[in-house]
């Protein structure tokens, strides 16, 4: 193995540990993916993050064949799915965080209650309709609610995060996780006001300017 996949095994395994540092990951629940020349890594399914090594990260090709040894999350479809659709995306994070998965549970798009729901690249954060997981069906439904979008909401599941790199996918992750919490907490005094198309727009365009950095 070259010494570039060996750092990019090395930074899934720390992304997936700081997810669950993060709160957003528990146990063996959710994924990581990341592009990785014609292939793709993805994590491996049923293994604790705390006992999760560099080694464990399964290698696949884009015809869904495992390169070398191992056994992909459940949710590999996901992963080789998007990275076959977005050629600007190279990391997949797929969590079960509490508020999005809670809002996912109610089937709701998060509308444009706060600015930042532009940091998942529209007006609205969609929920896919729920499907089953690892099927090829919740796959094809996660593309369609991701279309023109970083981050989607999974139907009684959770949610999806995409970036250029590892550290945006997990910023995308724990924003939207943050934003879920907000909208949440908002809905709890009545329903919240909701910023124009315009107003979006104007968010949307001053995003476009701050180039790599959307921690505003
Ligand atoms: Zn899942």
């Amino acid at each position: 193995m070259d010494a570039g996949a060996r750092n990019l095994r090395g930074d899934i395994v720390a992304a997936a540990r700081r997810l669950d540092a993060l709160g957003l990951n528990r146990g063996t629940s959710g994924n990581i993916g990341h592009r990785a020349g014609p292939s793709f890594f993805v994590t491996p399914s049923g293994v604790p993050v705390d006992e999760l090594s560099p080694d464990a990260i399964v290698e696949m090709d884009f015809s869904g064949a495992i390169r070398g040894a191992g056994n992909p999350s459940s949710e590999w479809r996901i992963h080789r799915d998007i990275l076959a659709a977005r050629p600007e995306i190279n990391a997949v994070v797929h969590t079960h965080s509490r508020y999005a998965t809670s809002l996912a549970c109610l089937h709701r798009d998060i509308p444009p209650f706060h600015y930042m729901i532009a940091v998942a690249g529209g007006d609205t954060i969609r929920c896919a309709p729920y499907a089953l997981f690892g099927s090829q069906a919740l796959s094809d439904l996660a593309l369609v609610a991701l279309e023109d979008r970083k981050a989607c909401l999974l139907g009684n599941h959770g949610q999806i995060a995409l970036g250029r790199d590892l550290a945006e996918a997990l910023a995308v992750a724990v924003e939207v996780e943050s934003l879920c919490a907000q909208y949440w907490t908002a809905l709890q005094l009545g329903q919240p006001h909701l910023l124009s198309g315009a107003q979006m727009l104007e968010v949307l365009e001053k995003f476009k300017g701050y180039g790599r950095r959307q921690d505003v």
